[in-house]
């Protein structure tokens, strides 16, 4: 596998710490609404990477984080918790509101085949792992403390900014011609951020704890780095996110974490560019904020959207519309119909060029796994499999494929699905599945024939003609059946 990492700005092979296992991170949502399609961009993207290397062989330990409390607006050192701020919108409990957005997301993830992470921590259930990375950082002199928090001294860490490919000046130069938002006053730097924030009325009970410094809540960047420190180790194989992430809030977990253990935190960053909707920013104010749920609402399915996402590269900036989910609609229902009828192919007999057809599945089969393993090119890998599809129907349609050659097809399209996750294999088995019901029914005839019980051995030769359009034929080697044509 070779994979663009963001540090180094180069595509490089991808090589794990330890030979066959891979740690993967990934930044999760900010439970305070409900996850929009750009958000889900992030985890469709991050999904093919990670059944890519499941491909390749690898076993993988994948943790999403939970933000329950933390996240500022503005993602500034001041600023409202965006928890907090929806809990009092909406009239309940940070916890109810957390609750209520973290269901609407799993729902979201699972309804697109996202493959689950194995552990999924929520930043509340954390607070004593964040407690103690503040304390070593505390220790070795990179905290100050300001009447609104705890900060993280930026200067002191070697090399911040090298995510962003900015150096110190040029990356505090740039937040502060970006700051829109009130600074907390007393910082060394404007790029310090808070690891620990104070308590700000007396009133706030939830979302409060207790600590040597104060009490408070975690700021949003440590959570990241004890959650996946937590979990998977010091050093990280992946860590992914989407590209706003990348000035801030990566800059600052690198900066925190390998202050703490001195060691390197992540060997290879992974990121996703944006969803753009109707070529804008997605933006309340601009009244363009899908969710999954207003996409099927509006009769898609979860499977074309799934579609019209991976099929752009992960790198590139992609622009949704409405019209472009219609026509991807309409390919991924023409695939899911050369699969059915692909498992309808009964001849046995191999037509001319049968060799040259099997090489040709073949070599579709490599170039689709050559493109994924080149940085995840997946729109490439499609067009082999749409090759594929083409040549396969065209022997179809002269009644050429034979069975050999379509299992060959099929298992093909399925091992492209490992990657892809637009559930091929229903759509196989809707068919396969027919066949075993016809199957079944055929020997309770059987059976009902044998005990004598005619009338029932009538009633199911009724039915299979009339729900499955077959025809029995009792012969002296024992019942036959076919299709009506
Ligand atoms: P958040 O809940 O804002 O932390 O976002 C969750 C994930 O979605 C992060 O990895 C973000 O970088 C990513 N993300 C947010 N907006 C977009 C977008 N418009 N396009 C692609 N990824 C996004
Ligand atoms: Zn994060």
């Amino acid at each position: 596998m070779q994979l663009y990492n963001t540090i180094s700005r180069k595509v490089e092979k991808f090589a794990p710490i330890e030979d066959r296992q891979v740690t993967m991170y990934a930044c999760g949502p900010t439970v305070y609404s409900a996850p929009h399609i750009g958000n889900m961009r992030a985890y469709l993207n991050q999904d093919v990477l990670k059944r890519s290397l499941l491909h390749d062989g690898y076993k993988i330990k994948h943790v999403v984080n939970i933000t329950d409390v933390g996240h500022l607006v503005g993602d500034a050192n001041l600023g409202e918790d965006k928890v907090k701020l929806a809990a009092e919108r909406e009239h309940k409990t940070a916890r109810q509101v957390a609750d209520f957005y973290t269901d609407a997301f799993i729902s979201d993830i699972e309804r697109l085949n996202v493959l689950k992470p194995d552990v999924m921590p929520r930043a509340t259930m954390h607070v004593k792992e964040m407690l103690d990375l503040i304390g070593t950082l505390d220790g070795d002199g990179y905290l100050y403390t300001v009447p609104t928090g705890v900060y993280f001294d930026t200067s002191k860490f070697r090399n911040y900014g090298k995510l962003s490919g900015m150096d110190f000046e040029r990356l505090n130069k740039y937040l502060k011609a970006g700051a829109r938002v009130e600074r907390a006053s007393g910082l060394r730097n404007i790029t310090d951020f808070a690891v620990w924030r104070f308590r700000k009325k007396a009133s706030d009970d939830e979302m409060v704890w207790e600590s040597k410094w104060g009490e408070g809540f975690p700021g949003w960047h440590i959570e990241c780095s004890a959650m996946s420190m937590k979990y998977l180790g010091s050093t990280l194989d992946i860590h992914c996110g989407g590209i706003d992430h990348i000035p801030i809030h990566h800059t600052n977990e690198i900066a925190q974490s390998e202050s703490a253990t001195k060691e390197k935190f992540v060997n290879y960053w992974f990121h996703n560019n944006f969803l753009t909707v109707d070529g804008k920013k997605m933006a309340k104010s601009l009244g363009n904020v899908y969710t999954l749920n207003d996409i099927v609402a509006k009769g898609f399915s979860p499977m074309a959207f799934r579609y019209i996402i991976i099929s752009a590269h992960y790198r590139t900036k992609l622009n949704f519309t409405l019209h472009a989910l219609e026509n991807v609609a309409i390919t991924l229902k023409s695939i899911y119909s050369f699969l059915g009828r692909l498992c309808e192919c009964d001849s046995a007999k191999n037509a001319p060029n049968h060799e040259e057809f099997m090489k040709s599945v073949e070599d579709a089969a490599e170039k689709f796994f050559d493109e994924i393993n080149n940085d995840l090119n997946v729109p490439s890998a499609l067009s082999a499999m749409h090759a594929l599809i083409k040549n396969a129907n065209k022997r179809m349609e002269g009644a050429w494929l034979s069975k050999s050659e379509a299992k060959a097809v099929a298992d093909a399209m399925m091992d492209f699905d490992g990657i892809l996750g637009l559930n091929f294999e229903k759509h196989m088995r809707a068919k396969k599945g027919m066949d075993d019901e016809v199957k079944e029914l055929v020997e309770e005839r059987e059976a009902a024939r044998i005990k004598k019980d005619f009338a029932r051995a009538d009633a199911i030769r009724s039915l299979l003609k009339e729900k499955f359009g077959v025809v029995l034929e009792d012969t002296k080697s024992g019942i036959r059946w076919h299709k009506e044509r």
